[in-house]
């Protein structure tokens, strides 16, 4: 089939809940991808912060294809081999000792809601029902993790949303230690707010709300879907910051594009979830971890984390300097390959995204006007280079100025 065949199939069969560009990616190799008319692209978005090894890494694509020929999937009702040696691998690299696995990023915080809620229940703390989650977060699509995402323009018509919710402003401790009382169950925050528009937190404030929840007795819970797994240079984002969560959620780059999530749980909280209390059929099948394993492999061989760090100090440098050259880039953002260029007033934030996918280059926004280069963790400085010369370029086409 042509693209132009491809793409009148998409408009007429899809639901159009999506607005994708006309180009219909049919391959991809590292950081690269091509379309079915044979137009290369670099991929900065790494199909959102997913294809963390990059595409098609033939480690992974060879540890998929051996897996799905031994055994794919047998249920939670029986332990598989994959499933154990993925679990044991990430205890081992996490201060955490128990691991649930899931299929997406929404599920995994789904699971953080239940487990607030039923382990304050197991405990005897029926009062403690509710969930404190921030301002501009954003925690996935299905109604509970979309009732804990302090974004109005994804509730609309979606309501009644879940009750016992409460937004504070990210970022103000004093905010959010007003709101933790006798009837929280637990405070859920991104380390860096992704979605939101790629925000650090002022120093000390993961660490000040760690503190105000162990003096409250609430259960801190830390969606790493975004910044976990290396993204911020550190295996999990929250490292950067020094504080261990009571458990956090994991998915996005855990299997280098399979579909696989996990949540991450302290010794403490073991029972929290006691048998009958939760389950996914899917969830931590013999293939996707096969997938998940793989990816530590890489992340071990080629020093990912490591790669990760440089890489990400290098980008600052290069969107530094691109935001000194524009005045149309406010402010750059993020840590590690999580960043971005705020852009001002006067751009059309839609526009340079297009401008720069006709040059060549994927990248994704965040927070509306915030371009975000979320890479494979293998990227290579030449890419970046090209990828923020290609942002430059655009910038000064939507602008007005080349
Ligand atoms: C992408 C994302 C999610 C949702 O993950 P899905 O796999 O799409 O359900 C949740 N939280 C954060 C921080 C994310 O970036």
């Amino acid at each position: 089939m042509t693209q132009d065949a491809l793409l009148e199939t998409a408009k007429a069969a899809l639901l159009p809940n999506y607005a994708p560009p006309d180009l219909v990616l049919t391959r991809g190799e590292g950081s690269e991808v091509e379309d079915r008319a044979g137009r290369r692209y670099l991929d900065l978005a790494g199909g959102i912060a997913v294809t963390s090894v990059g595409h098609c890494h033939p480690k992974l694509s060879a540890a998929i294809a051996a897996q799905a020929a031994r055994l794919m999937h047998v249920s939670n009702l029986f332990y598989n081999d994959r499933a154990i040696a993925l679990a044991g691998e990430l205890t081992e690299r996490t201060a955490f000792e128990r691991v649930y696995f899931c299929n997406s990023g929404a599920e995994a915080n789904e699971t953080l809601i239940k487990l607030a809620r039923r382990a304050q229940f197991e405990r005897g703390q029926t009062d403690r029902v509710e969930i404190i989650a921030t301002e501009k977060s954003f925690h996935g699509r299905t109604l509970g993790a979309l009732s804990i995402t302090g974004q109005s323009k994804y509730h609309v018509g979606m309501g009644p949303l879940l009750p016992g919710v409460r937004f504070v402003p990210y970022g103000d401790l004093d905010a959010m230690k007003a709101a933790i009382g006798p009837k929280t169950a637990g405070v859920i925050l991104e380390p860096v707010q992704a979605e939101g528009g790629i925000i650090v937190p002022p120093a000390g404030y993961l660490a000040g709300v760690r503190e105000a929840c162990d003096a409250e007795g609430a259960l801190l819970l830390f969606d790493e879907v975004q910044t976990g797994y290396g993204r911020l240079g550190t295996f999990l984002g929250a490292e950067r910051f020094g504080v261990v969560a009571d458990a956090c959620s994991l998915a996005k780059g855990i299997a280098g594009g399979f579909p696989l999530a996990a949540v991450l749980i302290r010794e403490s909280l073991k029972g929290g979830l006691p048998p009958g209390s939760h389950a996914s059929t899917f969830g931590g099948n013999a293939l996707a971890c096969a997938a998940g394993l793989a990816v530590l492999e890489v992340f071990d061989e080629e020093a990912l984390l490591a790669s990760a760090t440089e890489r990400g100090q290098e980008l600052a440098e290069m969107l530094d300097a691109l935001v000194a050259q524009h005045d149309v880039a406010t402010e750059r953002r993020g840590l590690g390959l999580l960043q971005g260029v705020a852009l001002g007033e006067g751009v059309d934030p839609i526009a340079v995204y297009g401008n720069l996918r006709d040059r060549g280059v994927l990248a994704t926004l965040a927070g509306g006007n915030v371009v975000r280069f979320v890479p494979a963790l293998n990227v290579s400085r030449e890419q970046l280079e090209k990828g923020v010369a290609a942002l430059s370029a655009a910038l000064a086409a939507v602008s007005g100025n080349d």
